[in-house]
């Protein structure tokens, strides 16, 4: 019954998470591109956990157990892994339904290397995808978001991941340009850490980082301060610690960061075409990904370039849904590319 809907499938696989939509049903998982592997004696790996299982396990699992995240940084680090990630999670959202013989189209880094689009495209293989197509993560965010891309107009999207922050400027259902920049909302969670072990003497894991940055992480000022606990050791005595910190500290912390994202946007709108300028300079950037939830990151990045900035309406499943649309009708776009 349910094989006529689910023999299409739109894939985000990003470094944080990773998004399954199926035709005709909408988006069946969302989960942290994170794997949880047991390390035996001889070197081999022992998959434990993927998706939020395995997340739960991040910085806090003893001895020869790790949890990774294996499209860390933008790339894949470990192809293995990332293809068994993949695989293990295509299964997951397949349910009751069958993928044999499906379609799928899978949003990746701008970066992304052919050899890791091969372990990519062979993890949906093994998963039961006869045919794999590619699109980059800003293309299918921007369609997501509902820019009209198949319009001779220019539209620009800035798409803030957790490894890298992708631009693309689009036009007649084709890539004018695009490029990714490894800073992203990993960046600022290690700048926190940063932060904080040099201004206080306490060392804070990565996730306190991104749990502060989350409540009270703000790219432009406000009237009203807003504060947090941090929990962490105390580098001096040894000995864990609490710290209250503000609003005005984690701005402070991630600014370097904040700036690298507006040279990301800048660098993009010197290079259009300037018939290309003239149109994003009336409809302004569309910004995506789980940075544009940022609060205040529009106000931002809006002054930084001087142009109007939008958020898109869910910023974390654009891309998704933007692969969705596209898988509904490959003909949106001009140049995607077939595995
Ligand atoms: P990716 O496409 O790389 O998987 P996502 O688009 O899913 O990344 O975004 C994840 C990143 O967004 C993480 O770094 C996370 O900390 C950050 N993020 C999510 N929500 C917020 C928020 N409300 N404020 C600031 N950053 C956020
Ligand atoms: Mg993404």
């Amino acid at each position: 019954m349910l094989s006529v809907f689910s023999r299409e499938l739109a894939i985000d696989l990003g470094t944080a998470n990773t998004f399954i939509y199926v035709k005709g049903e909408g988006i069946v998982l969302n989960e942290p591109s994170v794997v949880a592997i047991k390390r035996d004696d001889r070197g081999g790996n022992k998959i434990l956990a993927v998706g939020k299982e395995a997340k739960m396990m991040l910085g806090r699992t003893p001895g020869n157990i790790v949890a990774i995240r294996p499209m860390m940084g933008g790339v894949i680090g470990d192809f293995e892994i990332a293809e068994e990630m993949l695989r293990c999670l295509i299964t997951k959202a397949q349910g009751r339904r069958r993928f044999f013989k499906a379609r799928a189209i899978i949003a990746v880094p701008c970066g992304i290397t052919q050899i890791e689009k091969k372990a990519v495209q062979e993890a949906a293989e093994s998963a039961g995808a006869r045919e794999v197509f590619f699109i980059e993560e800003p293309v299918a965010a921007a369609i997501g978001a509902g820019l009209p891309v198949s319009e001779p107009k220019g539209s620009m999207i800035v798409d803030i991941g957790a490894g890298t922050t992708e631009v693309a400027v689009i036009s007649l259902g084709g890539v004018v340009d695009s490029f990714s920049v490894r800073v992203a909302g990993d960046e600022m969670d290690f700048s926190i850490q940063e932060y904080i072990k040099r201004k206080y003497q306490l060392m804070i894991g990565l996730s306190t980082a991104e749990t502060v940055k989350l409540a009270i992480g703000n790219a432009s000022p406000e009237n009203n301060l807003e504060t947090a606990e941090v929990k962490g050791r105390d580098l001096a005595t040894g000995v864990p610690k609490v710290l209250t910190i503000g609003s005005d500290e984690i701005r402070e912390a991630i600014s370097d960061k904040l700036n690298s994202v507006a040279r990301a946007a800048m660098t993009a709108l010197e290079r259009v075409p300037p018939e290309l300028a003239a149109d994003l300079v009336e409809r302004g950037i569309m910004l995506a990904g789980g940075g544009a939830l940022l609060k205040n990151m529009d106000l931002f990045l809006s002054s930084a370039v001087k142009l109007p900035v939008t958020i898109a309406e869910d910023p974390l499943s654009a891309a998704v849904v933007g692969a969705g649309k596209v898988l509904a009708d490959l003909r949106i776009l001009r140049d995607l590319e077939k595995g």
